[in-house]
């Protein structure tokens, strides 16, 4: 099988001149890479549940294998999946312990304007978590601490868009591209997480 190959950031079709490891389609991307995996929260870095993504958000191992969000044995460290070439990004998995993700699609038009629905979910939030921009450009993901009951996954209808809340068995892919202003910490969302169920 082989997978088109693209730019760790941008996402765009790596030129044919390319290195055969290199993950970066130009310096600007590299260097934009590198100020997102600083923004990345400890709370997340410090959990060995790091992953690789291929362009199709397939997880994959450090080493290329396949990867599962219900099998420990094919994640990682922070360290080893942001030094890794393999796929085409990083992702991190839920595994109940308390930290969620609530990813927002399709939310942000081609200026960056919030949609109305998601404006009233990062109200409830304020300023208390980190939020970042997912790979599309057009998606938030908002992470944080809190419970889901009975831990499934939900999706919820939002006016018109949708907010899907994810608490485990689980993995979501980490731009590290942070939006706005948000912290580089995780805040406590279970009153956001209560107000949507
Ligand atoms: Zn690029």
């Amino acid at each position: 099988m082989t997978t088109r190959r693209t730019c760790e950031h941008c996402d765009e079709p790596m030129p044919i001149t390319a290195r055969r490891h290199a993950r970066f389609c130009k310096p600007a991307c590299r260097a934009a890479a590198h100020r997102a995996a600083r923004s990345i929260p400890a709370e997340l870095t410090s959990r060995p549940r790091w992953v690789r993504r291929t362009s199709r958000k397939v997880p994959v191992s450090v080493d290329g294998g396949t990867a599962s969000s219900t099998d420990p044995e094919t994640w990682s460290t922070y360290r080893d999946a942001a030094r890794s070439t393999a796929g085409a990004g990083l992702g991190f998995v839920l595994d109940g312990d308390g930290v969620v993700a609530l990813d927002l699609d399709h939310c942000l038009d081609d200026e960056g304007a919030v949609a109305g629905w998601a404006r009233n979910v990062l109200d409830a939030v304020g300023d208390s978590t980190w939020v970042e921009v997912s790979q599309g450009g057009d998606g938030l993901h908002i992470w944080g601490h809190g419970r889901l009951p009975g831990d499934a996954g939900r999706r919820l209808q939002l006016g018109d868009g949708s907010v899907e809340v994810y608490a485990t068995g689980r993995y979501i892919a980490v731009t590290g591209r942070t939006f706005g202003g948000t912290p580089q910490r995780l805040g406590d969302l279970q009153h956001v997480i209560d107000s949507l169920l």
